[in-house]
């Protein structure tokens, strides 16, 4: 089995319980003694081989190995990649069926974590996945109420643009956001305006 590691709970003793995304499932694994694994963090790319469980009550994860990238020295990477993936749990934890859009999409761009601003990475890849779940929402109406849209917008949890004065955000341009919608690139945008997506982005997705 591949995955990415989206959380970790303490179980009893050193045990924990690891919720991994494969290709298709959101899954939780016992690992006995996992606390001294120092492989087992949040975001990591792991392999490893699944057991039954005796009585039935978790599968085991066994036979671990890293499959790691050259970011995952850098402090700063990391804690954006491990604020970012996390919020897949939440995400996609009532999803019976999870299609390989969200492993393939945390893959390709965990390949090129380092080659650009993370936070840049992050919103792209964040509007691709409204995009693909279809709630990217550029219709030219505020959200809250359903005037028109001037040309500064504020964006709520999920980037629905609304006047900013419908919810007290900051202003952003609704031309610049629309672009990035269409275009699912952050090229045009400055990285002051990346810092506010990204803040919003964090809010869940
Ligand atoms: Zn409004």
């Amino acid at each position: 089995m591949r995955g990415f590691v989206l959380n970790i709970k303490k179980a009893k003793n050193e045990d924990i319980i690891v919720t991994v995304l494969d290709n298709n499932t959101l899954s939780n694994y016992w690992r006995f003694f996992g606390a001294r694994h120092s492989i087992l963090q949040i975001g990591n790319l792991i392999d490893f081989e699944v057991s039954e469980s005796k009585n039935n009550f978790m599968p085991n994860m066994r036979s671990l190995s890293h499959l790691s990238f050259s970011w995952i020295f850098s402090n700063n990477h990391l804690l954006i990649w491990q604020n970012f993936i996390k919020l897949f749990e939440a995400h996609l934890k009532d999803t019976i069926e999870i299609d390989n859009f969200y492993f393939n999409l945390l893959l390709e761009i965990a390949k090129k974590w380092d080659k650009q601003n993370p936070k840049r990475l992050a919103v792209e890849a964040y509007i691709s996945l409204l995009s693909h779940e279809g709630r990217l929402y550029d219709n030219g109406f505020c959200y809250v109420c359903e005037e028109v849209l001037d040309k500064e917008v504020g964006l709520m949890r999920a980037f629905l643009p609304t006047h900013p004065a419908c919810i007290y955000a900051h202003s952003l341009d609704k031309e610049e956001i629309f672009k990035l919608f269409n275009t699912q690139s952050t090229i045009h945008l400055n990285d002051a305006t990346i810092e506010q997506l990204y803040l919003i982005l964090l809010k869940g997705l």
